[in-house]
Parts: C-alpha cells; sequence; structure tokens
C-alpha cells in the first residue's frame, strides 16, 4: 500500500517502542493514514489522564502535523496543553473522556483544517427536526437540553434515541428531567456540539467504528500490539 507508518519502522523490531510507549502510555485511537500528511499514521495516547499526539515517523514534515493536529484538539474539544508538560494535552475538568477522544481525534485528522462543528440546529436524519441544545446550571452541575425546532410524530422516540447515542459515544449521563450531563458535571459545550450530529445517526456511526476496528486490528494486531481501546 505504499503508507508509512510506524509498521515501517525497523525500531519496532529492535525493541525500542516499548519504551516510547512506557512514556505516553495507551493507545486510545490510531489513525492509521493522514492523508493531509504523506500518509503517516497518527496515534492519541494518555496516560495519567495527559494525552500525546504521536506518530512514529521522523521528520519537520510529521513534527508539524502533530503540532497542527494538537491545535485542532484544542480548538474543537477544548482540550489545554498540560501545566506541567508542554507536549501533552488536558481536559481542564481532569478527567480522560476517552470515549469523546476518538471521535475527537478522527475530526481533528480526516477533516480538513478549517473544519468546525456544525452549529445548531443540525437536521435530524430520521425526521424532520431541527436539532439543538441549550445549557445551564442545574443539580448535576452543567446540564444540556435537546431541543427541536418543527414537528415530527416520531420525536419521542428521536430523542430517546439520541439520548441513547449521547450516552453510548460521550458516556453522558441523564437526570431525572431528561437533561444530559458529562460524567465530570462541567461544562464542555464544544464536545456536545461535536456529539449531537454523531448522537443523531447510531446505525452509520457503528458501521464506521467497526471499519474502524477492523483496520486498527489489521495494523496493529500484525505486530503484537493490543489494539487500540
Ligand atoms: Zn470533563
Amino acid at each position: 500500500m505504499g503508507q508509512k507508518n510506524q509498521l515501517d519502522d525497523p525500531r519496532l523490531l529492535k525493541g525500542k517502542v516499548l519504551p516510547i510507549l512506557e512514556k505516553i502510555g495507551k493507545c486510545i485511537h490510531l489513525i492509521s493514514i493522514d492523508k493531509f500528511c504523506e500518509d503517516i499514521s497518527v496515534g492519541l495516547y494518555e496516560k495519567n489522564e495527559m494525552m500525546t499526539v504521536w506518530t512514529f515517523t521522523k521528520g519537520e514534515k510529521a513534527a508539524s502535523r502533530i503540532q497542527q493536529i494538537k491545535e485542532r484538539l484544542i480548538d474543537l474539544g477544548e482540550l489545554s496543553t498540560s501545566t506541567t508538560d508542554k507536549n501533552k494535552l488536558v481536559f481542564e475538568c481532569g478527567e480522560k473522556h476517552t470515549s469523546l477522544l476518538k471521535f475527537l481525534l478522527r475530526l481533528a485528522v480526516e477533516k480538513p483544517v478549517e473544519y468546525k462543528h456544525p452549529e445548531y440546529p443540525v437536521k435530524d436524519l430520521r425526521s424532520n427536526l431541527m436539532l439543538g441544545a441549550i445549557s445551564q446550571k442545574g443539580p448535576n452541575g452543567w446540564e444540556y437540553k435537546l431541543t427541536a425546532q418543527g414537528e415530527a410524530a416520531n420525536q419521542n422516540s428521536r430523542f430517546r434515541a439520541i439520548t441513547k447515542g449521547l450516552i453510548r459515544y460521550g458516556s453522558l449521563e441523564q437526570s431525572s428531567d431528561g437533561s444530559m450531563y458529562f460524567s465530570c458535571k462541567t461544562r464542555h459545550d464544544k464536545l456536545f456540539q461535536m456529539l449531537l450530529p454523531i448522537a443523531r445517526n447510531v446505525r452509520g456511526v457503528e458501521d464506521e467504528l467497526e471499519a474502524d476496528a477492523m483496520r486498527g486490528q489489521m495494523t496493529t494486531g500484525t505486530l503484537g500490539f493490543s489494539p487500540p481501546v
């Protein structure tokens, strides 16, 4: 396939990868081919709630692309540079939000650099509703409530399905009045904005995740890495 990724790197076979992984931690998600940068592979790794964007490809181009992806993650996910290590990213709330990071990394690597999350309202995929969210402080910290413009006979079932999607892909929790909140109970407006279009399309996302998992196994499994989780 001619792709330049860590599998072509002879250091792998000499056992020099393990010390790096010890430093940067566990692979949360791996993009096998970055079409915007010479088909390098880009991984997001986590250790002690700190995230590292990493490629095993050497060179200036790869290094500046990694920097660009970090900036995209900061912009799209409201991550911050760690105060103790400027190469690492953290969520200010202190949590890892692992399930969200997979989606975030994909957007940061696979979308053009000017990509922004869709603004509310976004069109539902299985009704004519235009979806949005309002957020405010509530008993469970910062809470998000789904909103819809327009009318649809299946509005209740669509809200239930979208709520399920938010719980599944964002690990959000639901309060008794139906509002949603992140496990850290803090405000993550951009993450919610990212999740809503994903949550309205559970079936499509499942297919994509399956394809991703297959690719992950092909690229990491053959050399005895554990597949990204
Ligand atoms: Zn958080």
